[in-house]
């Protein structure tokens, strides 16, 4: 066990059980009647699993806008705009609740504008567009929106964006992707950065095409962006990144080519094996000096696009223990959360720490904590210490705040989870549990006329 102190200077120091951490907003809390049980702030998370039903995600609306106003606050002296990417978390009441702070959004798909528009309208001018494969449509949308900027990934994205937008007589403020060639360290489905990923055009080749389309009527050419990949945890990189941008844009100011945005991306990690040790407000610090170090006196506006940074450690899941069960040496414990609901450990490996809602008495078991889906890859964690759970208590699974809900799936025709808000002493359902109703509803099934022709085809 780890002693730690919580906030800063003449805050009160309080002793963190293990697994909790000033960087997450879930603390153990015991109430007069001598009940330990996790709490969202000051709600418990057993009284919301009883009233919402497991499997939940449960968010701290506080803690996304504490993230939020760390940059925001850095960021002061500086023509700045942080462009939340929705895919991290895309929530409606979350993006409501970051539009308010004036955030703006990154959206890397038509239905992610269409969630903007319907969260926050006021916002789709501060909205930028990201993605590889943009159709006409999305772009349509886009334009149609008066989005602030596309970011364009090719030329051939380019001439479509040039098309649609001479189509429908309005301008499109574009800033290239590029790709910088830099390695960030993560794991390699989240990294972008280098010429081997098909994210971006290769910086090289960008200020030939700033010049191809500078005199184009319907189309802007408006600032730079970079994005390297994702859980990023070291500023260098993005330093580097951002050198080459900086370069980029002082060599086409030569040639008469004024871009007023550079945009940094996100990618800013968290530390999902060792929270207690995690200083959120010194991370952003150290990223955003390496930011803005490389700008230096370049007087364009600073645009980034965090996700994980902000959402991640505001979130658990809340599952319910269904069974633990033994088979030959290894100990199963079987919740009725899985794979479909969060499916980051399955898909990167990722570790996420796994507390019981309410502790037990007696001794740690190292254990499979597993859901009931049927694939060996849905696991929550394997050979974890565990302390001592039954069938029927609480469990949460902790940072999954970010590509949780998000990556979630119907697989197994399982319905997905409903999501809580918690802001202040208040707690809020911003999404109902799904029903079958609501899988079965886009289905089409067979007439009992087309079952003769077609069920019986040869
Ligand atoms: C995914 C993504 C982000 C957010 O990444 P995080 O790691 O969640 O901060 C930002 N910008 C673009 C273009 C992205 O694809």
């Amino acid at each position: 066990m780890r002693f730690h102190f919580e906030g800063t200077g003449t805050h009160v120091t309080q002793r963190l059980a293990s697994g909790e951490s000033p960087a997450r907003p879930f603390h153990y809390r015991t109430t007069p009647s001598g009940r330990t049980a996790l709490q969202c702030g000051t709600r418990s998370l057993t009284a919301l699993a009883t009233e919402f039903a497991t499997p939940l995600y449960v968010y701290s609306g506080d803690q996304i806008l504490d993230r939020f106003r760390l940059f925001q606050r850095a960021l002061v002296d500086r023509d700045h705009l942080i462009c939340y990417a929705v895919k991290a978390n895309s929530a409606l009441a979350i993006l409501q609740l970051l539009a308010a702070e004036g955030a703006g959004f990154d959206i890397v798909s038509g239905g992610e504008l269409e969630r903007v528009r319907a969260a926050a309208p006021e916002a789709l001018d501060r909205v930028v567009f990201s993605g590889t494969g943009k159709t006409a449509d999305e772009i349509d949308l886009g334009l149609e929106a008066g989005i602030l900027a596309f970011h364009v990934e090719s030329e051939a994205e380019l001439a479509l964006l040039a098309a649609r937008a001479s189509r429908l007589r309005r301008k499109a403020r574009f800033s290239l992707r590029v790709n910088p060639d830099v390695f960030a360290e993560t794991h390699p489905y989240i990294s972008t950065g280098m010429s081997e990923h098909k994210f971006g055009i290769p910086i090289a080749q960008a200020r030939r095409i700033y010049r191809s389309a500078r005199h184009h009527r319907w189309l802007a050419p408006h600032g730079v962006s970079v994005h390297i990949g994702s859980q990023i945890r070291s500023a260098d990189p993005f330093g580097a990144a951002m050198r080459r941008v900086v370069r980029l844009v002082r060599s086409l100011r030569t040639d008469g080519i004024d871009l007023r945005c550079v945009d940094a991306g996100g990618g800013l990690g968290i530390d999902y094996e060792h929270a207690s040790a995690f200083d959120p407000a010194a991370t952003a610090q150290s990223y955003l000096k390496a930011i803005t170090q490389a700008l230096d006196d370049l007087p364009a506006r600073l645009v980034l696009e965090p996700g994980r940074f902000l959402v991640a450690q505001a979130g658990v899941l809340v599952a319910r223990v269904l069974f633990v069960k033994k088979n030959g040496r290894r100990t199963f414990v079987i919740t009725d959360a899985g794979m479909n609901d969060l499916i980051r450990p399955a898909l990167y490996d990722a570790w996420h720490e796994i507390l019981p809602v309410q502790p037990r008495a007696g001794r740690a078991l190292v254990v499979d904590v597993v859901g009931p889906v049927c694939e060996s890859g849905d696991f929550f964690a394997r050979n974890r210490r565990l302390p001592p759970v039954q069938p029927g208590d609480l469990v949460a699974i902790l940072d999954a705040g970010a590509y949780g809900l998000a990556q979630s799936s119907n697989y197994n025709s399982r319905p997905r989870p409903a999501e809580v808000l918690v802001r202040g002493r208040e707690a809020r359902l911003i999404r109902r549990r799904e029903t079958m109703a609501d899988l079965l509803a886009p289905e089409i099934p067979l007439s009992s006329s087309d079952q003769k022709t077609i069920n019986k085809r040869k």
